[in-house]
C-alpha cells in the first residue's frame, strides 16, 4: 500500500532520530498534576496549600515528574500518591533533529493513543517552543498538513504544559533562562480556550517555569470570539493572527474560518483588542506561489492593516506532498516584501527552519500514522 504521507525517517537523510525517552505516564490526562495550579493540587490531594506548592515546584520548576523522586515529601504521602493520582500525561514517541538548523521536532504519544507534535526552534542561545493545543484541527486551512487529518480532540491543560516541560529538558536550558512560547502547533488555540488559558497561567507561575507574559504568543487563524475574550485577559501575552490573504474571496478559499468571521469582522475585533491591550500584533502570512504572493496581494494586505499597529511575518511554506501548492520562489518573496515595505508596512521573512525534517506541523504525525497503517 502506498502511504499518503512521506514515511520517515527513510526520506530524511539529514535527520537523526533519537530513541524515545520514557517518562512516568499515568492515569487520566485531564487529572494529571502537571495541569494543575498549587491550589488545585492541594485540593485534589486533600493536602494543605503548602504541600500543593511543594509538589507544583517539583513538577514545574525542577521538572521532576515522578512522585517517588520528590524527596522532601513524607514517604507515606509519596506511596499513596503514586497509587492513586496521575502525574503526567505524555510520553515521547519519536524525535527528529534538523542538522541544518538545530530544530527538534518531538512526537508525543497521549494516554489514549493519539499523537501530537511540538517543535523546539533555536536562534543562537535562545529557544522557542511551538506548542500544540489540539489533536488535529477542525478548521481545514487549505495549505495545512494538520488540517488534512481533521479534528480528534482538545488537549488537556497537562498535555499542553508538559510539551513545554519536555522541551526545557530537550533544549538544556540553564535555570535562569526561560524559553519563548508560541501556540502555533497543531490546532486553533482559541477553540480550546480554557485549557490554553490555564496552561499559560501555569507556564507564567512564579513558583514554576516563570515565563514572562511577553515571551508567550498565542496565534489564531482569526477566531473572533477568542480574540475578543483574549482582549479581556489581564496580561501582556502577545497575539498573532495568521491572515494569509487580505481579500475575502481568497481568504475563504485558504482559511475557511473566514466564512464565519470575514475580514471586516476580524478587523473590528483586532481594533478592539488593541484598544483594550495596546499591544502590537504580529500578522503571519504564508506565501504560496501564484496564490497569494502577487504584489497586488501585498498592496491589499497593506490596505487591510491600516488602523492597526502590526508587523508582518512572512512564512515560507513547507511543502506537503498531498497539497496542490508550491512555495513562492525567492524573487516573488522579495517583490512581495518590497511592495509591503513600499506601502509603509514593517515586514520580515521568517528564516526557513527544519525543511529537512518535515517541518510543516502535522507531517510527522501523519507520517507516523501512515507507517502504522502499512504495518497492519
Ligand atoms: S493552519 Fe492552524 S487553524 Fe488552520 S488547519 Fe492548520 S492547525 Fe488548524
Amino acid at each position: 500500500m502506498t502511504p499518503r504521507f512521506p514515511v520517515w525517517p527513510r526520506h530524511n537523510f539529514n535527520t537523526r532520530i533519537k530513541p524515545a525517552m520514557t517518562i512516568h505516564a499515568s492515569h487520566e490526562p485531564d487529572n494529571a498534576l502537571t495541569g494543575m495550579l498549587p491550589e488545585d493540587i492541594a485540593e485534589t490531594l486533600q493536602q494543605p496549600l503548602m504541600r500543593g506548592r511543594q509538589i507544583f515546584q517539583w513538577l514545574q520548576k525542577k521538572r521532576v515528574l515522578s512522585l517517588k523522586e520528590m524527596t522532601d515529601l513524607p514517604a507515606a504521602l509519596r506511596g499513596s500518591l503514586d497509587a492513586g493520582v496521575g502525574v503526567s500525561a505524555l510520553t515521547v514517541a519519536a524525535r527528529q533533529f534538523s542538522e541544518q538548523s538545530g530544530t527538534v521536532k518531538v512526537l508525543f504519544a497521549l494516554r489514549d493513543g493519539e499523537t501530537i507534535e511540538t517543535v523546539l526552534l533555536r536562534h543562537g542561545d535562545r529557544a522557542t517552543f511551538c506548542l500544540s493545543s489540539q489533536v488535529g484541527c477542525a478548521l481545514g486551512c487549505a495549505f495545512c498538513a494538520t488540517g488534512l487529518a481533521g479534528f480528534r480532540r482538545h488537549l488537556s491543560v497537562a498535555e499542553i504544559v508538559e510539551q513545554a516541560l519536555h522541551l526545557c529538558d530537550e533544549a538544556h536550558l540553564p535555570p535562569n533562562q526561560t524559553p519563548n512560547i508560541v501556540f502555533m502547533g497543531m490546532g486553533e488555540p482559541f477553540q480550546n480556550y480554557d485549557a490554553v488559558l490555564k496552561s499559560i497561567q501555569i507556564l507564567m507561575h512564579p513558583q514554576g517555569m516563570h515565563i514572562g507574559a511577553r515571551k508567550i504568543t498565542v496565534s489564531t487563524v482569526g477566531d473572533v470570539a477568542g480574540i475578543r475574550r483574549f482582549a479581556e485577559e489581564p496580561w501582556q501575552v502577545r497575539l498573532s493572527v495568521s491572515l494569509h490573504a487580505a481579500t475575502d474571496a481568497l481568504r475563504d478559499k485558504l482559511t475557511p474560518l473566514n466564512r464565519r468571521y470575514p475580514l471586516e469582522t476580524l478587523h473590528k475585533a483586532l481594533r478592539y483588542y488593541q484598544q483594550k491591550r495596546d499591544r502590537q500584533l504580529t500578522i503571519e502570512y504564508t506565501l504560496l506561489a501564484n496564490e497569494n504572493d502577487a504584489p497586488s496581494d501585498a498592496v491589499a494586505l497593506a490596505a487591510y492593516l491600516r488602523g492597526l499597529d502590526a508587523v508582518v511575518n512572512i512564512i515560507p511554506w513547507n511543502v506537503v506532498l498531498e497539497l496542490p501548492f508550491t512555495p513562492s520562489p525567492p524573487r516573488r518573496v522579495n517583490a512581495f516584501v518590497a511592495a509591503l515595505q513600499g506601502a509603509g508596512v514593517k515586514a520580515t521573512v521568517r528564516k526557513e527552519r527544519g525543511g529537512d525534517i518535515n517541518a510543516a506541523c502535522g507531517q510527522l504525525r501523519a507520517a507516523r500514522a501512515a507507517d502504522e497503517r502499512e504495518q497492519v
